[in-house]
């Protein structure tokens, strides 16, 4: 893996939330987009190298609705930057770690991307990231 591409943060109100993070990050958010099949709507900062995407659910069955219901917001998941993301979700699985997307799926941002299940890395959920 190459760097961390973005840290995912889950928040109830997207609105707020792209206030705070504009004022602490002193600059404003650059894209806004929804993933359907995610069911979240996100919207991403640049820090220099690093992006921050907070994420907020769109309906009460979407992974972030149920995050945010057991954990409260907060830091969801690690993104890494990869070259080859099939290579890289193979060398995981080769070793026996369990993938909640065993095939890449479109992410935002014009991302492919594939999550590790958290219960196979101490329950941060890393997120493996390439660009299309
Ligand atoms: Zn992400």
């Amino acid at each position: 893996m190459k760097r961390i591409e973005h840290l995912g943060i889950a928040v109830s109100d997207l609105e707020t939330s792209e206030q705070i993070f504009t004022d602490v990050l002193g600059t404003p958010p650059y894209k806004r987009e929804e993933v359907e099949s995610e069911g979240v709507i996100t919207s991403f900062f640049k820090v220099g190298e690093n992006k921050i995407e907070l994420l907020q659910a769109t309906h009460p069955d979407s992974p972030i609705a149920k995050f945010i219901e057991k954990k409260g917001e907060g830091i969801h998941h690690v993104a890494f930057a990869v070259d080859d993301i099939e290579a890289e979700i193979k060398r995981l699985m080769d070793k026996g770690y369990q993938m909640i997307h065993e095939t890449p799926k479109d992410g935002a941002d014009g991302k492919r991307i594939a999550f590790l299940h958290p219960k196979a890395s101490n329950k941060v959920l890393v997120e493996l990231c390439a660009d299309k």
